[in-house]
């Protein structure tokens, strides 16, 4: 049977839940290489809900520091508004601080790994979470307009560098291929351990609504379907019901089925919660959100002869090596390769990259 643990928290006494997270889904941490992934949407103030709240990302550090692994990162690729804003997304939340040192920007570096067959031969992903021995996941209670939630499974996401997310979003043609898809990501490299945000979840037209809904809880798991259809049925939706959470079930990721999972503390659905409207088509629909895609996945650096010295750093630091040098001095970009990370243009000590 699989356990999800339900405990009251606040802000300010996070690290008691954590503390209890730890004893009921013990790891071996010591000498171990430990990557710590918040949900880092985009740029934020902390108190706008969008993203893990730095306390509960403090708390989880913390503890992890008195189990001595060998090192922690804390990282995430932010999505489609902050690509080349990595370091501005986590400074913003306060979530830099709370990081404690181990923040590190892992969209910098990432490796190519088969991805699905028929749908996308290779994906890159992070380097840092593919070498982390253990990963430890931090999702946040929130609504989704493609996807009715984002939960553990859904932050996994972020293991993607770039552009690669708005292609997939894309390409996948529908909601519904789109969860199949958001599984295929999720088990490139399934986290060791959730605990979840639901200190103040969202709800309403999500991943970025306004809509704040006071919870006081943090959930743990050491399994994403048994926590997403616990987050599900406190949403007040049918876990089954959900497409990712079928498809999770059907490639062997875990049970929704709430007999299969054990609570540990209350479980209560939220009296009238507000799912997002269009329960999986609001992205789908919204033209300017689908325009926003479009463009983002099309652009690519172009270097400014006037204010680059060709120092190279950014063909050094492209994650994918799209780019060289061309024969005028010029960093030239192989669009068959670059994954519109953005990263060249966020580290150009010159700022002489934009985007076209
Ligand atoms: S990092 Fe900036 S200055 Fe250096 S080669 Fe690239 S574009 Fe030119
Ligand atoms: S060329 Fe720039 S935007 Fe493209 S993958 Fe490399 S670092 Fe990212």
């Amino acid at each position: 049977m699989t356990k999800v643990m339900i405990h009251p928290a606040t802000y300010e006494n996070t690290r008691e839940a954590v503390d209890r997270a730890f004893e009921i889904f013990p790891l071996q941490l010591q000498g171990k290489k430990v990557l710590i992934k918040p949900n880092v949407l985009r740029s934020s103030r902390a108190e706008e809900g969008i993203v893990t709240n730095p306390a509960v990302l403090r708390a989880v550090v913390e503890k992890v520091e008195t189990l001595k692994p060998a090192s922690i990162i804390v990282g995430d690729n932010p999505g489609l508004f902050n690509y080349g804003a990595n370091e501005e997304s986590f400074r913003s939340a306060g979530l830099m601080e709370a990081a404690k040192g181990y923040y590190q920007n892992i969209g910098n570096d990432s490796r190519k790994v088969d991805f699905n067959p028929a749908f996308l031969p290779t994906v890159s992903v992070s380097r840092a979470v593919l070498d982390a021995d253990i990963v430890i996941s931090l999702p946040k209670f929130k609504t989704h307009g493609l996807t009715v939630m984002t939960g553990a499974i859904k932050n996994s996401y972020g293991i993607l560098p770039g552009a690669q997310k708005a292609w997939l979003h894309k390409e996948s043609g529908g909601p519904v291929r789109f969860q199949e898809i958001l599984v295929d990501v999720f088990r490139l490299r399934v986290p060791d351990l959730f605990i979840m945000d639901a200190v103040v979840g969202m709800e309403g037209n999500g991943p970025a609504s306004p809509d704040l809904r006071d919870i006081g809880l943090i959930l743990a798991s050491d399994n994403a379907v048994a926590m997403d259809a616990i987050v599900a049925t406190m949403m007040g939706c049918e876990p089954g019901s959900l497409r990712i959470l079928q498809k999770a079930r059907e490639v062997g990721l875990g049970d929704y089925d709430l007999s299969t999972i054990e609570v540990i503390g209350e479980l209560k659905p939220l009296p009238d919660f507000k799912l997002p409207p269009f329960s999986g088509q609001a992205i789908l629909s919204n033209e300017t959100i689908q325009a926003l895609i479009k463009n983002r996945m099309l652009m690519r650096p172009h270097a400014d002869p006037e204010l680059c010295t060709a120092c190279g750093t950014c063909i050094d630091q492209c994650p994918v090596s799209a780019l060289s040098m061309n024969e005028e001095n010029l960093p030239l970009v192989n669009v068959d390769l670059c994954i519109a990370c953005f990263c060249c243009q966020e580290i150009c000590p010159e700022k002489a990259i934009t985007l076209r």
